[in-house]
């Protein structure tokens, strides 16, 4: 009985026996461009754009934006138009 309570602690969502907490089931993130086929990078919109970047203005990297590989390429350029035109900052402070 004791055992059988402890063992299904152990064991919570999940019955691989190779289980590593440190990879945790991760929901796919799905990339923002490619879920939206209407929305287009316009590295002349502020708003948009910086949601890809964090405080300090420098770009998210892909694990952060879930961007695919293409797609992350293009919101690298974007970004680095929109400092260009003074729309993004090169930098906080
Ligand atoms: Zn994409």
């Amino acid at each position: 009985m004791a055992d059988n309570k402890k063992n299904k602690r152990n064991n919570r969502n999940n019955n691989d026996s190779d289980y590593n907490p440190r990879f945790r089931k991760m929901r796919k993130k799905v990339c923002p461009l490619c879920a939206d086929k209407n929305l287009v990078l316009d590295y002349k919109n502020a708003e948009q754009i910086r949601k890809f970047v964090n405080d300090k203005g420098k770009i998210l990297p892909r694990r952060a934006t879930g961007a695919c590989a293409k797609h992350q390429r293009d919101i690298t350029l974007a970004v680095k138009r929109a400092r260009q035109i003074a729309v993004l900052p090169y930098t906080a402070e």
